[in-house]
């Protein structure tokens, strides 16, 4: 099982670890500051800098089997199990999933209803919902995201047994992504008092660091389902 230290502090922008596993391209190691692709959140790309200062590209991150990370490097990196290399993430990239994924978190809170899929990118980032016949406002909805970044919540993270979880089915909000299972702990994130669920990903801080925001667009999926996309709000930004 590789070590998550981005579940402890989502900021680690570098670490040193040591190469487990070597297949080809891709690469384990004891610990990782790389988010592996998973509950809508694409995995994270950087580099890793080997003991000649060598530095080797990493493409991707990926869930591999029984808790393990594996780094998709550059072909030719010569990276050996033993190997001591640094591990640095390209942080605007990751730092904007961050800020959209806890975007996505007041989103739900925004709209009380089942959700059914969702996606995180650097840029934009969407959840679907079983909205039925209720019908919303971009406008509206998107000055109601705007003042529950402003209020600038902490956001925090920590563990409950999956009995608790179990007991208690109402906190899973996500239909489509079920909580990460088998270490006999669920992850919980908590922003202030407005929101409570399962989550395996990394968020920021504060609300506020997310910065303005704007609803793109509201789309019909389906007879029942509606797919909201969130984007930067660059006329506040810029
Ligand atoms: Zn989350």
């Amino acid at each position: 099982m590789t070590t998550l230290a981005f579940l402890d502090d989502a900021y680690l922008q570098q670490l040193a670890t040591v190469i487990t596993v070597v297949d080809g391209a891709w690469v384990e190691t004891e610990a990782t500051v790389f988010y592996a692709m998973g509950g809508g959140q694409p995995g994270d790309s950087g580099s890793f800098t080997g003991a000649a200062g060598r530095q080797h590209r990493v493409l991707d991150t990926r869930k591999g089997e029984a808790g393990r990370v594996c780094h998709q490097l550059e072909d030719d990196h010569g990276l050996r199990p033993g190997d001591t290399v640094i591990q640095a993430l390209d942080w605007p990239r990751r730092y904007a999933h961050m800020r959209m994924h806890t975007a996505l978190h007041l989103l739900s809170v925004a709209v009380p209803f089942g959700v059914t899929g969702g996606q995180i990118g650097a840029d934009k980032g969407r959840l679907d919902f079983d909205l039925g016949e209720t019908s919303l406002d971009k406008e509206q909805l998107s000055s109601q995201l705007n003042a529950l970044i402003a209020a600038n919540h902490a956001v925090s993270a920590g563990w409950i047994g999956e009995a608790e979880l179990d007991a208690n089915p109402e906190l899973v909000k996500t239909m489509a992504v079920k909580p990460p299972r088998g270490a006999g702990r669920i992850r919980m994130v908590t922003i202030g008092d407005i929101d409570y669920q399962p989550c395996g990903g990394t968020h920021v801080a504060r609300t506020a660091e997310i910065g303005p925001i704007r609803v793109l667009s509201i789309k019909n999926r389906g007879a029942r389902n509606r797919r909201i996309t969130l984007g930067w709000d660059e006329e506040t930004t810029s």
